[in-house]
């Protein structure tokens, strides 16, 4: 192996277990955070619920049919999660078959 290869080869290296380590802090992270109460002030002042199919459908100011967390813009987090980050209420986790009324449909 030459010079150049077994350095490029390190630093691909070096990359792809950074890349590993940040995933996996990530996915800690989330796990720790705690669940956000549906009577935390923040979350009854966007209306959040653990359950999207509880909202009256004639209140939701956006017209899109399928509203829930998991198919929200702002939600974080893999897919398949039952608890995922979410970017207006930071430091908790939301239910990934929830909603809030700031809902947004993915790009
Ligand atoms: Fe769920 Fe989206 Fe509201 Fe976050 S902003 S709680 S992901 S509906």
């Amino acid at each position: 192996m030459s010079k150049i290869a077994r350095r490029k080869f390190i630093q691909l290296s070096a990359a792809t277990a950074a890349g590993c380590l940040m995933q996996t802090s990530r996915e800690a992270m989330a796990a720790d955070m705690p669940k956000l109460a549906e009577d935390d002030p923040m979350a009854s002042a966007m209306r959040y619920t653990h359950d999207a199919s509880t909202v009256d459908v004639a209140s939701r100011t956006n017209p899109a049919a399928e509203q829930h967390c998991s198919n929200c813009a702002l939600i974080q987090g893999e897919d398949g999660e039952e608890w995922r980050p979410c970017q207006i209420f930071p430091g908790k986790v939301v239910n990934a078959n929830g909603w809030c009324s700031v809902w947004a449909p993915k790009a």
